[in-house]
C-alpha cells in the first residue's frame, strides 16, 4: 500500500486551485474577446447600414448613432453621440438645414407613430431628397429610429408610373391619365365649365394600311404635336385615347364661342399636309363636343355624349365638329341597330332575298341621245322601316366592312343584267374604296366577267378620289391590271371632296363624272358653268370622256351640250328603274333616241 505524506496532499490541493484559476482566466480573456469581437462586429455592421439608425432609451437620449445617419442629415458625430437627447440632435439639424419646421412638432410626430406601430413617415429635404423614417417602440422603453433614402426608388416609382400614364407613340398622356384628370376636373371645388373635345382622324385606317404603320405613326405623331399647339393653356388638357382618338379638356368662362375658336384653330392647323415617311398627306377631322355639366354631370356620361356627338359628326360626311345633342344618342342607337340589321342580311346565305336589289339608271351620250349604259345602284328594302336610302346604309357596310360581300353580289347581278341586254349597252358598277383595299379584287372582277360572258369593255367601274389618297400602291395595281383587261375605269362624284386635278394624273380615267352639285348651279348666273368647262376641257385635253350627273332640266340639259360634255345621267332622262323595267326600256331606246335629239 503506497502512503501519501500530509505536506504532498497540501500541494497538490494548491496546484489544482492555481491551474483552475489559469484556466477560468483564459476563458475570461476568451469570452471578453468574444464579446469585443461581437461588439465591433455590431459596430461596423450598424455603421454600414443602408439605413440611418438612432437607437433612444427610455428618456429619449441617444444610446446608438450609425455613421449613415451623421452622412444622410450631414450632422456633427460630436453632437449626436450617445447621451444626446432626441431634442438636441433636431435643434442641431434645424440649424443645418436639414430639418424644415417646428422641433415640438416633429417631437409629437415621433410620439404618435409611435403608439401607431411605426407608421413610416416621409421627410422631404430641403435639397430634393426624400427620408423614409420609422420609429418602433423597444420592450426596454426606448425606440428605434430608421432613416431610408428613398429619392432614387421614388423617381424611378415616378418614372414607371409616368410611364403608365403616358402614350409611348406620341408621349400624350394616355386614357388612363385623362379618366384621372376627367375625375379631378368635376371634383374641382370652384366648378369651372369645360368642354370636352373628341378627335378623330378621318379615314386614318386607308391612310394606315396604304402609306404603312410607319407613316400611320409619323401622322399621329404629327396630330398629336398639332394640339398640343391647341391646347397651350396651362389648364387646357390634350390625351391620346388610342388608335386615331384623341381628346381635349379645355376651361372657359361662360362663352362657347371660345370652344368655336379652338375647334377652328385646331382645323387650320390639321389641315396643313403632314409629311409622313416621305409623303405629304393631308387629313381631316370629325370633332364631338360635351360641355360639362349641360351634357354630363360625371365622368362617364360626358365622355359618352361626345363620343357621341363625334360619330354623329363623322355620320354627317365627317371633317366637321358638333356638339352634343340629345337626339343624337337615339340616332346613334338607330344607326347601330341598322348596323346589326345589314350584317345580318348581308351575312346570310342569299343576299338578294334579304331586301337587297338593283336598280339601273341610264347614261345617254348628248350627241345623238342614245343610251350608253346603265349605272347599277343599291336597294335596300329593310323588313321593318322600308326602303333606306343607300346615302345611310353605304356609310355604315363601308365602316363595317360589309361592303365587300356586298360589293360582290352587286357586280355580279349587275354583269348577269347586262348579260341580257344589246351588246352596245354597258354596265357601270360603284366600286367602294374599302373594296379596293383588297388585293383579290382584279381577280374577283375578272372571274366575275367570265362567269356572266359580258365582255370586259362593256363593265365600267366607277370610283372615287379618295383611293387614290396617298397614292395607294395596291389600289393603283388592281386599277392597272383591270384597265389591261379592257374594263372601263370612271372617276366619280368629281369636283367633291379633295377634289384635286392631280389625281387626274396618277391614272388614265376613261371618264369623269361630274358631280350633280356643279349640274344644279350651271344655269345661274353665278353658276358653275365655268367649273363644268374647265373639267370638259382637261378631260377631253386627256382623252377622257365626261359625264353630267344629275341632270333634271332642259336648261341644265341644253347648257351641257353647249359646254361639250359627252353624256348625261339624270331625272330628266329616267329616274333609276328596276332590272325588268330597264330591259324595257332598252327596247325601245331608239324612240326615246328620237325625243332626245329632237
Ligand atoms: P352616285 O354613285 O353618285 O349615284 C348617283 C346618285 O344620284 C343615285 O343616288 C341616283 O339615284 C341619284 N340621281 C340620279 N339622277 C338624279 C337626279 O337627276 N337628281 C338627283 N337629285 N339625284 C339623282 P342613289 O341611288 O341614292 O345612290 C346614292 C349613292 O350611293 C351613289 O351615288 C353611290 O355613291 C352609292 N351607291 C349606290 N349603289 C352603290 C353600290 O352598289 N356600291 C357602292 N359602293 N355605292 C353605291
Ligand atoms: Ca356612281
Ligand atoms: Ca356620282
Amino acid at each position: 500500500m503506497i502512503t501519501v505524506p500530509a505536506f504532498a496532499t497540501g500541494q497538490v490541493a494548491l496546484w489544482t486551485v492555481a491551474l483552475y484559476g489559469a484556466l477560468a482566466t483564459c476563458l475570461l480573456i476568451a469570452l471578453i474577446y468574444r464579446i469585443l469581437m461581437q461588439k465591433s462586429r455590431l459596430a461596423s455592421a450598424i455603421d454600414n447600414m443602408t439605413q440611418g439608425l438612432l437607437l433612444f432609451d427610455a428618456n429619449k437620449r441617444v444610446v446608438i448613432c450609425n455613421q449613415r445617419y451623421i452622412d444622410i442629415y450631414g450632422v456633427s458625430s460630436d453632437i449626436v453621440k450617445p447621451g444626446c437627447s432626441l431634442r438636441d440632435v433636431l435643434l442641431h439639424r434645424k440649424e443645418l438645414g436639414s430639418l424644415i419646421g417646428d422641433v415640438d412638432a416633429y417631437c409629437e410626430r415621433v410620439a404618435n407613430d409611435l403608439s401607431e406601430g411605426g407608421r413610416p413617415f416621409i421627410l422631404s429635404l430641403a435639397d430634393g431628397r426624400f427620408i423614409q423614417i420609422i420609429d418602433r417602440s423597444m420592450a426596454s422603453g426606448g425606440w428605434v429610429s430608421t432613416h431610408e433614402d428613398i429619392t432614387e426608388r421614388r423617381r424611378i416609382d415616378k418614372a414607371i408610373e409616368d410611364m403608365a400614364l403616358r402614350d409611348s407613340l406620341t408621349g400624350l398622356p394616355n386614357r388612363g391619365f385623362f379618366q384621372k384628370r376627367l375625375g379631378t376636373e368635376f371634383e374641382s371645388p370652384n366648378n369651372p365649365k369645360f368642354a370636352l373635345l373628341f378627335i378623330d382622324v378621318d379615314d386614318f385606317k386607308s391612310i394606315n394600311d396604304t402609306l404603312g404603320h410607319e407613316a400611320g405613326d409619323d401622322l399621329l405623331r404629327a396630330v398629336a404635336a398639332r394640339l398640343h399647339i391647341c391646347a397651350a393653356r396651362d389648364s387646357d388638357f390634350v390625351a391620346r385615347l388610342g388608335g386615331d382618338e384623341f381628346v381635349i379638356i379645355r376651361r372657359f368662362s361662360s362663352d362657347p364661342d371660345e370652344i368655336e375658336k379652338l375647334v377652328a384653330e385646331i382645323f387650320a392647323l390639321l389641315h396643313e399636309p403632314i409629311e409622313c415617311s416621305g409623303e405629304r398627306v393631308l387629313i381631316d377631322v370629325s370633332i364631338g363636343i360635351g360641355i360639362s355639366p349641360n351634357h354630363g354631370s360625371d365622368p362617364s356620361t360626358l365622355m359618352r355624349n361626345a363620343d357621341t356627338a363625334m360619330y354623329q359628326a363623322k355620320a354627317a360626311g365627317k371633317r366637321t365638329h358638333l356638339f352634343y345633342e340629345p337626339a343624337m344618342t337615339a340616332s346613334l342607337n338607330a344607326r347601330r341597330r341598322l348596323e346589326a340589321d345589314l350584317r345580318h342580311a348581308v351575312l346570310s346565305k342569299d343576299i338578294g332575298s334579304n331586301g337587297f336589289s338593283l336598280y339601273f339608271q341610264p347614261l345617254v351620250a348628248l350627241a345623238d341621245g342614245r343610251i350608253t349604259s346603265c349605272e347599277a345602284l343599291l336597294r335596300w328594302h329593310h323588313p321593318l322601316l322600308g326602303p333606306i336610302s343607300p346615302e345611310q346604309f353605304i356609310p355604315i357596310a363601308e365602316d363595317s366592312r360589309l361592303i365587300i360581300e356586298l360589293g360582290e353580289w352587286v357586280l355580279k347581278e349587275a354583269l348577269a343584267a347586262a348579260s341580257s341586254w344589246p351588246i352596245n349597252i354597258g354596265v357601270a358598277v360603284n366600286v367602294s374604296p374599302v373594296q379596293f383595299r383588297s388585293p383579290s379584287l382584279a381577280l374577283k372582277v375578272l372571274n366575275a366577267l367570265v362567269i356572266s360572258g359580258v365582255a370586259p369593255q362593256r363593265l365600267e367601274l366607277e370610283i372615287t378620289e379618295t383611293i387614290l389618297i396617298g397614292d395607294d400602291k395596291t389600289a393603283l395595281a388592281t386599277l392597272h391590271q383591270l384597265h389591261a383587261a379592257g374594263v372601263r375605269i370612271a372617276l366619280d362624284d368629281f369636283g367633291t371632296g379633295y377634289s384635286s386635278l392631280s389625281y387626274l394624273q396618277r391614272f388614265p380615267f376613261d371618264k369623269i363624272k361630274i358631280d350633280k352639285t356643279f349640274i344644279n348651279r350651271i344655269d345661274d348666273s353665278v353658276g358653275s358653268a365655268h367649273i363644268v368647262r374647265a373639267i370638259v376641257d382637261i378631260a377631253t385635253a386627256q382623252g377622257m370622256t365626261t359625264t353630267a350627273e344629275g341632270v333634271e332640266t332642259e336648261n341644265q340639259l341644253a347648257a351641257l351640250k353647249h359646254l361639250g360634255c359627252t353624256e348625261m345621267q339624270g331625272f330628266l332622262f329616267s329616274r333609276p328603274l328596276p332590272a325588268t323595267e330597264i330591259s324595257e326600256l332598252l327596247s325601245h331606246d331608239v324612240e326615246i333616241r328620237k325625243l332626245m335629239v329632237c
